[in-house]
């Protein structure tokens, strides 16, 4: 059907006038219904798109808070609470005075779900009258939730580049209405999150919403919304009602079971829930020790899975004066678990982590090491644990340490091909030194277990030193540089001629005395790969100078330098197209503004419950690299400074991570804050 005079809708229009005239129970002809009348006419002379950003007619007749609206006007549908900017689906919104946000859609009766800030609008959306609007949405049933004004506001702000007022195209697939529960309006239980307060004050367990397989999206005075896959029985409301000690109306929206179990696993798992899981731990005197040892036991536990499900590199636990703080790092940003544990089984953690890795629980002030090893739905993790002492407590950090078999390639990690036949030239060769740079957490010690990856060890002498060993590497000599007894990777690195070794890896050039050490093992025909504290590729051999090494060994020995970073990709889920900042602005941020001729969108994203709120999900890396040619060396040897050497690789077009990464935002996969941390110097 193609729908193209605005005047087509005048009857919807007119539908909605009268249902909210009616709602306010407004007499005709009473000052209130002029300015309801006088409302319309005015968003009738506007765009839509414009005319939507106005104040709803509820607040300014109303001047109420959504919730006092919902208590007088409510009854007619249920009211829920949803972020629409996390909600995608088709951004078709017709052309009508009034947003109708078409949030979700079902996927086997086509029965399209719309959210608007005009409670009770299922009916006459259905009526012959709108026929138009159903048409528009290609569907054969509207159903309709009531979101606040405000939330609706800020949904069509920030999508206004992405929105529609053209209808949807039909498409073939079409089925037919599925009439089980035609009065429940169906959400994808993907999109919904439950935020962890409004669980906590509902007082509903997991348990109890697994076995009415019912969740909790809303509550208001006297409202509460629950999504559930089956149309609830009496009995079912009923213990509702008790356990949430009220006698409120319980609306019901409708989601798949399997969505649904899904969203009580993540909130499981999402929201560990302290006054839950230590009911009334905090009254020691009423607790046995073996109690608040099984409580401990189940917060490792779940603390653990749920770092696990959240990819989580390192988990701390610390005691603090009032109570135990865990905290999750996730693509290298930290997380606090909300709300903290009760300190009373602070204690208890820790204790069972130090038991866990064969710790002694009696030493407090000296840092201990160890393993934790613990199975997750058939798979094992091993955790490094380091436990130690400050002055607001003990705290036992663990890092989930990956297995070699798990580490990437090179290829796969998304390093360009010329880097990796460089690194294999130099692995081939009877000597040369790879050295990696980049800041702390860049991803360094990764690239080099996948560069081992590349060695067979059967036939090789290979050797590394390490601080620490973060990962077992299978016929690799491994050395764990132990400070405490006074090693170090000068020392190591010194002996390791008497070792005969074929590739040796030395962690980290901090010193004179190593970067000594490892010149003269790379310049007497063997092959050393380590890292180094500088910003970019092409500041290696300035660096290296800086810690004393010789002009020329460095131009002999350095093969391969490359330069990595670790830049969050946006969540898949979430993200949004936002327009390229003005000209002034992108100058203000010292980008060049023809980098981005022709580009008129960049993406950014809001967060999301599958990205735990942070807009990233997984990070890739990027490297540059200065690949040692005899320009190259040529130029070291003459005393070249970083420009120089970056001018050279230039030439063969050589691009800087920066620039790489500011293609990467303007491809749309990463943000271009994200692109701008990459930037140096
Ligand atoms: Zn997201």
């Amino acid at each position: 059907m193609k729908i193209d005079r605005l005047s087509d809708w005048s009857p919807v229009t007119a539908l909605l006038q009268h249902t909210l005239g009616q709602m306010l129970n407004l007499e005709i002809d009473s000052e209130p219904f002029s300015q309801l009348e006088e409302y319309f006419r005015e968003l009738e002379k506007v765009p839509p798109l414009q005319g939507w950003q106005n104040d709803s007619f509820l607040e300014l007749f109303g001047e109420r808070v959504f919730e006092a609206l919902n208590r007088q006007y409510g009854g007619a549908t249920p009211p829920v609470q949803l972020d629409l900017l996390k909600i995608s689906v088709a951004l078709h919104l017709p052309p009508l005075p009034i947003p109708l946000v078409p949030i979700a859609r079902h996927p086997l009766s086509g029965a399209m779900t719309v959210a608007s800030w005009i409670p009770g609008l299922g009916p006459i959306l259905n009526s012959p009258s709108a026929n138009i609007l159903r048409d528009f949405w290609c569907t054969d049933f509207i159903q309709c939730v009531w979101v606040a004004p405000a939330s609706i506001r800020a949904f069509l702000a920030a999508s206004v580049e992405r929105l529609s007022l053209d209808a949807v195209p039909p498409h073939e697939d079409f089925r037919a209405l599925d009439a089980q529960l035609p009065d429940c309006p169906w959400l994808d239980a993907a999109d919904v999150l439950i935020p962890v307060n409004t669980l906590r004050e509902l007082g509903l367990s997991c348990n109890l919403m697994r076995s009415v397989s019912a969740v909790p999206l809303y509550r208001a005075e006297n409202i509460v919304t629950v999504l559930s896959a089956q149309r609830l029985m009496p009995q079912t409301i009923g213990r509702l009602q008790q356990t949430l000690r009220t006698t409120a109306t319980i609306f019901q929206v409708r989601g798949d079971e399997a969505a649904i179990e899904h969203l009580i696993e993540r909130t499981e798992t999402d929201n560990i829930d302290p006054s839950r899981i230590f009911r009334g731990a905090g009254k020691t005197t009423q607790q046995s020790g073996r109690d608040l040892e099984t409580e401990a036991v189940r917060v490792v536990n779940t603390c653990l899975l749920k770092a696990v499900k959240m990819r989580s590199s390192d988990i701390i636990f610390a005691e603090t004066p009032d109570m135990l703080r865990v905290r999750y790092k996730v693509d290298g940003g930290w997380m606090d678990e909300p709300g903290g544990l009760p300190l009373a089984v602070a204690k208890e953690v820790i204790n069972h982590i130090k038991m866990r890795c064969h710790l002694d629980i009696s030493i407090t002030k000296i840092d201990q090491d160890g393993l934790l090893v613990k199975d997750f739905e058939g798979q094992r993790f091993t955790f490094r644990v380091n436990t130690s002492m400050d002055i607001s407590g003990e705290k036992a950090v663990l890092r989930v340490q990956p297995k070699f078999d798990t580490i990437l390639s090179l290829e796969e990690y998304g390093m360009p091909q010329t880097y990796i036949d460089a690194i294999d030239q130099t692995l081939a060769r009877s000597s040369g030194l790879i050295v990696l740079c980049g800041p702390t957490g860049c991803g360094k010690s990764t690239t080099i277990y996948s560069i081992l990856r590349r060695i067979d060890a059967s036939f090789q002498n290979v050797l590394t030193a390490e601080d620490p060993v973060e990962i077992v590497v299978p016929l690799v000599s491994q050395k764990l540089i132990d400070r405490a007894t006074g090693e170090t990777f000068a020392s190591w690195t010194r002996d390791i001629l008497r070792k005969a070794p074929c590739i040796t890896v030395v962690g980290e050039m901090r010193d004179q005395e190593t970067v000594e050490a490892v010149m003269t093992v790379a310049t007497s025909g063997h092959r050393i790969i380590s890292t180094l504290h500088t910003t970019s590729a092409w500041t290696i051999p300035s660096r290296l100078m800086d810690l004393k090494a010789q002009r020329f060994y460095i131009s002999q020995s350095l093969s391969v330098g490359i330069s990595q970073r670790l830049v969050k990709m946006l969540c898949p889920k979430c993200q949004v197209q936002v327009p390229v900042p003005a000209a002034e602005k992108l100058v203000r941020m010292g980008l060049d503004p023809e980098r981005f001729h022709g580009v008129t969108h960049l993406a950014k994203a809001r967060g999301c419950p599958y990205c735990h709120g942070r807009g990233s999900y997984g990070r890739r890396a990027i490297f540059e690299a200065m690949l040692v040619d005899d320009e190259i060396r040529e130029a070291i040897e003459e005393g070249a400074t970083s420009l120089d050497l970056r001018n050279i690789s230039a030439r063969s077009g050589e691009q800087t991570i920066f620039d790489k990464a500011l293609a990467e935002a303007i491809a749309g996969r990463i943000s271009l804050q994200e692109a701008c941390t990459t930037r140096c110097g």
